[in-house]
């Protein structure tokens, strides 16, 4: 009879401990199932958009987006939800109107950029130098642009790895400076837009524009290039108001679920809560929280995991500030931190999966990649380097991270236009994005895969 209850105990600690790779790939897959027809990612992100909408950092929308955060995780099961509070600079958006002059007079469709300066009042009025290409405006010397508006219109491709959006970013976020630096006056960019909505998108700029700063919608853009084409000088006026908080009250909003061997051993996933203001931020990213909140909520549903999962909703990424608040108050726990990654490419499907350097022989990797199959997720053959900037803080102080890449083929239509809403999320492919985040979290959480192991030379 001894011998009988040592083998019951045993078995029972077995099903309650998946520490065999084919126990980890069942309860993977059980998770994978179960995400993908579970509403909770969905109830989420109409949540957020429905009751707080937009929420740019430095507004009060943005202390709803709080209070939103706290009660949904509370809701949800979440332990340990407390709100961390950090400041950052935030640039808000006042009257914008830009306009063609002179005998083709008619509107154009703009966005100021973050941290553009305003004009001076009632606007200033230039002749404009268009280059179809940012090169052919780097091109210019010193002073080529004196007294004029600058535009480039070139325009971005469409990629399902957001590449055609990196190679584009430095004419949004430099062109401001560099228009400056050789004498221009205001700068406009064609928007970062993959779509021929006359919807223009907003963006920051890097270093911080120095002179009026804004995006035009395609059409315009081209609009603009036609207008040129007929060899007569074209002027625009441009009036932009906008404020500066310099120390605007940021949130980062956590919540855990806590684990039952290893509490200490922390797995670090979410999305950022904040959002640009045209739209109600859902793709960007609504469905970042959604997916990563829903994932960890469903990945804890039977048993406690061995290891802890924190969910964090950071609170100031479009502007920047939130993931090196969340470093600096987090650094003495970096040798703790298992894994990290943000899901802040929209609500598609996941294309592509890229673990951390370490770890990707272990029987919990292999677990992962079965359940994942059936999905159409392609294993990277190479690492995960980066996972986001609300994540960059902690990876560069050593801590592993995964990146879940969805396909970003039509995000750039939308991402950070008016267009920015609930009916662009397929609820069908979002939960396709939540089951991989939960099988993942599922054998992050309940084996002893060590991602830093083997990226230790
Ligand atoms: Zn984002
Ligand atoms: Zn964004």
């Amino acid at each position: 009879m001894r011998h009988a209850s040592a083998l019951f105990f045993a078995a029972a600690l077995l099903a309650a401990a998946p520490v065999h790779a084919a126990d980890l790939a069942a309860g993977a897959t059980a998770v994978r199932d179960k995400a993908l027809i579970d509403p909770t990612a969905w109830k989420v992100v109409e949540s957020l958009t429905t009751e707080v909408g937009a929420r740019p950092v430095g507004t009060p929308a943005m202390m709803r987006a709080r209070d939103w955060a706290v009660a949904t995780l509370n809701g949800l099961g979440f332990e340990n939800v407390h709100v961390e509070p950090f400041a950052a600079k935030a640039w808000i958006r006042g009257e914008e109107l830009a306009e063609v002059i002179g005998p083709s007079p008619q509107k154009l469709q703009i966005l100021g950029l973050g941290d553009s300066p305003p004009t001076p009042k009632g606007g200033l009025t230039a002749e404009i130098a268009l280059f179809r290409t940012y090169q052919a405006m780097l091109d210019q010397p010193p002073g080529a642009l004196a007294g004029k508006i600058a535009v480039v219109t070139q325009p971005m491709a469409r990629t399902q790895d957001a590449s055609g959006y990196g190679a584009m970013i430095v004419a949004r976020a430099r062109g401001p400076v560099e228009a400056a630096k050789r004498g221009a006056v205001g700068y406009l960019v064609r928007s970062l837009s993959t779509s021929d909505s006359r919807l223009p998108h907003a963006g920051y700029t890097d270093p911080p524009a120095t002179i009026p700063a804004a995006a035009l919608s395609p059409p315009d853009a081209e609009q603009l290039e036609r207008l040129v084409a007929r060899g007569k000088p074209v002027s625009v006026r441009l009036a932009m108001s906008s404020s500066v908080v310099p120390a605007a009250p940021c949130w980062n909003v956590v919540g855990e679920i806590r684990g039952r061997e290893k509490p200490d051993e922390v797995i670090v996933v979410g999305g950022h809560l904040e959002s640009w203001d045209p739209g109600t931020g859902a793709i960007d990213d609504g469905a970042g929280v959604a997916i990563t909140t829903a994932a960890a909520h469903l990945a804890t549903q039977g048993e406690r995991p061995k290891r802890t999962i924190r969910v964090v909703m950071w609170g100031s990424e479009e502007q920047g500030g939130s993931g090196g608040a969340y470093a600096r108050a987090h650094a003495a726990e970096v040798g703790k931190v298992v894994v990290v990654g943000e899901a802040d490419i929209g609500a598609d499907r996941v294309w592509r999966v890229a673990l951390p350097a370490g770890g990707r022989d272990h029987p919990a990797a292999k677990a992962y990649a079965a359940a994942l199959a059936p999905l159409g997720v392609v294993m990277a053959s190479e690492p995960a380097t980066r996972g986001g900037a609300d994540v960059d803080g902690l990876v560069k102080a050593g801590a592993p991270v995964v990146q879940i890449s969805q396909d970003a083929s039509r995000y750039f239509d939308i991402h950070h236009s008016a267009d920015d809403t609930l009916d662009k999320i397929d609820p069908a492919a979002m939960g396709q994005a939540v089951a991989v985040w939960a099988s993942f979290l599922y054998v992050a959480a309940n084996s002893d895969v060590d991602f830093r192991a083997a990226a230790k030379p």
